[in-house]
């Protein structure tokens, strides 16, 4: 409100915000997928693994549970989470930003999953 600069943060983080938000219900789309892979034998899909990780490290997956929680993501300026740790786990992973390149857009990147954002909404 204050200072241009201040302003320009603010919209930089909106952009942010509005692009990981798109992503949980991405996430919970991928919940439902791996539990599905699961249940028909098809343990070896990206989705299934990232359930039977999650299942592995001692926290159920549930469509319900993930749903909820998809609902209910919402990332905070500086302490943004990754929706992917989020809706699978319900644990707060930090995301680390990546500058733009000229090869591509800024991205924001989990180190505790390993998923990758694109932080732009075109
Ligand atoms: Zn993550």
């Amino acid at each position: 409100m204050s200072t241009p600069e201040a302003s320009i943060d603010t919209s930089e983080s909106e952009v942010r915000h509005a692009a990981l938000l798109r992503q949980a219900p991405l996430e919970f789309a991928r919940v439902v997928y791996g539990l599905s892979d699961r249940s028909n034998g098809r343990a070896g899909t990206m989705a299934a693994e990232d359930v039977a990780r999650t299942v592995r490290q001692g926290t159920p997956v549930t469509r319900e549970r993930a749903e909820q929680r998809a609902r209910a993501y919402l990332p905070t300026a500086g302490q943004e989470h990754c929706p992917r740790c989020w809706v699978f786990n319900g644990i707060k992973s930090p995301l680390l930003f990546r500058e733009t390149t000229e090869d591509r857009p800024e991205s924001a990147v989990c180190k505790v999953c390993g998923a990758e954002y694109t932080t732009t909404l075109d």
